[in-house]
């Protein structure tokens, strides 16, 4: 029979059984491998405590739980000892446009390779021993592993995003005593690490650069039956090959199949898979620009950018350390960077810092109301009107219709080559209805403590 431990137990009954982990990995991070786990179903990665259990999670740990209560507004105090004049952005040193000047290797990025090249520099440099990276994964294909990258070559294999949530902080077992790392992860892992080293725990030390990607929605697996049957791929056939961005920015889903059947996608015509299979943990996030990475990074989706159909990238560089770096890689030519202002920042990614900052709050809000757990970050947007709530109502209402069995049968009876078009036209009509609502005020908000 397994063993009572306390903080084991608030886990499972508190936080997984109401579906609110963020897979990040840490509460099974003090345990040897056999007896806790992250588990991937096929949805996400969630921790697994076996019945021969010998100690409980450590405090420390269980107290940096991003689904527990870890608190953004207390984070900012204590680490950063100040807020950010602008919330949407955070606290930010340096904006920028940025772009690697390896053009042959823009393929393999996932838009400008700004990520890949600072890792190469941070290495080269000695500035870190390793870093903690994600990959594709064998065993699950839409998913992804972490690795310590310690070569170059090793750094440039994991180019490319993985559009799911993979566990990387369960990676503190394996930390080599006396190694410094830089890592790259999602905006609550980020925000896990600080409050640890805040706290002064050791392990979190050793983590020198947090790189994170700006984060917005992410896909549960699933989706992948659906592209079978609208493709008329056999359920039984296996994945060859899975890319979430292949080829040219802004690239295109790429699944091979064992039969040599295939799938190619563009990104901006799968996106209509969001509303039938966002997952949990993007509408729980508060968190888009990944407010606690040193450098966050995200496409630059502007119409002046996409037009030229080069990739670019959003650079927001929260420290003068990272400043001064990115500054020296432009002067040695391997990076290209262009300073941009506030409201260009907050104009390329506007819906999507609204969905986060307002709409995760209300969405949240709603629920509490219905007492069904959320997770809560401590922050709330100062000022929120009514007409941003009804928005959001609307919004829910198609996540909810679109969650139905016979939504999906639907969606999936309609050939991509129509839908893809029309969904793209309709999100833009949408964005452009909803701009008003959404974008009003987006450099004003602030957030306040959420008690
Ligand atoms: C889940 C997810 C959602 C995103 N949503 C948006 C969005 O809505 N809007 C937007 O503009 N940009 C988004 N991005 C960011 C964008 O896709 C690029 O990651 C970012 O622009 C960096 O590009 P790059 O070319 O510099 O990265 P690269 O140089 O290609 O390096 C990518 C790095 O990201 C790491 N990585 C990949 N997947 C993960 C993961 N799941 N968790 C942790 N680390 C990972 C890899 O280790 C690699 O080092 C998202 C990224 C992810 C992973
Ligand atoms: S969010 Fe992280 S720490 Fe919390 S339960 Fe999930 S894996 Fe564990």
């Amino acid at each position: 029979m397994k063993k009572k431990f306390t903080l084991i137990e608030e886990i499972e009954n508190k936080i997984l059984k109401n579906d609110l982990c963020f897979s990040c990995g840490l509460c099974v991070s003090s345990h040897n491998y056999d007896e806790a786990k992250m588990v991937t179903n096929y949805e996400k990665p969630m921790p697994s405590f076996s019945s021969n259990v010998s100690k409980d999670i450590d405090q420390d740990l269980f107290n940096a739980c991003p689904a527990n209560k870890l608190n953004y507004y207390d984070l900012y105090k204590n680490f950063y000892k100040k807020f950010p004049d602008n919330w949407p952005l955070g606290i930010t040193e340096g904006l920028f446009l940025g772009w690697s000047n390896d053009y042959k290797n823009h393929k393999h990025f996932s838009s400008a390779g700004i990520i890949t090249e600072v890792l190469i520099y941070l290495l080269k440099n000695k500035l870190i021993d390793a870093a903690i990276l994600i990959k594709q994964s064998n065993k699950n294909p839409t998913g992804g592993e972490y690795f310590f990258a310690r070569t170059e070559t090793e750094i440039r294999q994991s180019s490319q995003s993985v559009y799911t949530a993979v566990s990387n902080l369960d990676s503190f077992r394996d930390f080599k005593v006396n190694e410094n790392y830089a890592i790259t992860t999602l905006p609550e892992q980020s925000a896990a690490i600080r409050y640890l080293q805040v706290n002064k725990n050791l392990k979190a030390l050793q983590i020198k650069y947090i790189l994170g990607p700006y984060t917005g929605t992410m896909l549960s697996s699933n989706f992948l039956n659906s592209l079978k049957l609208k493709y008329k791929i056999n359920k039984f056939d296996k994945i060859d090959e899975f890319k979430w961005r292949d080829g040219n920015w802004p690239g295109s889903l790429l699944v091979n199949y064992k039969s040599g059947k295939s799938i190619s996608i563009p990104k901006i015509y799968y996106n209509y898979l969001i509303p039938f299979y966002i997952s949990k943990i993007s509408l729980n996030s508060m968190d888009f620009v990944n407010e606690f990475a040193d450098l966050a990074v995200g496409d630059a989706w502007s119409p002046i950018v996409e037009k030229k159909s080069k990739a670019k990238s959003i650079v927001n560089v929260r420290n003068e350390e990272l400043n001064k770096i990115l500054n020296i890689m432009k002067n040695k030519s391997i990076i290209s960077l262009e300073s941009i202002n506030e409201n260009f920042a907050l104009s390329m990614h506007g819906h999507m810092l609204d969905f986060k900052k307002r709409g995760s709050y209300i969405r949240m809000l709603i629920k509490r109301k219905f007492n069904i757990k959320t997770p809560n970050f401590g922050i709330k947007p100062n000022n929120i009107t009514f007409i941003r709530i009804v928005i959001e109502l609307f919004i829910i209402f198609i996540f909810k219709i679109c969650s139905f069995k016979l939504s999906i049968k639907l969606m999936e009876s309609i050939p991509e080559k129509i839908l893809g078009p029309t969904f793209n036209y309709l999100r833009l009509s949408w964005k452009f209805i909803s701009k008003p609502a959404k974008r009003k005020n987006l450099n004003l908000i602030k957030m306040v403590r959420d008690e």
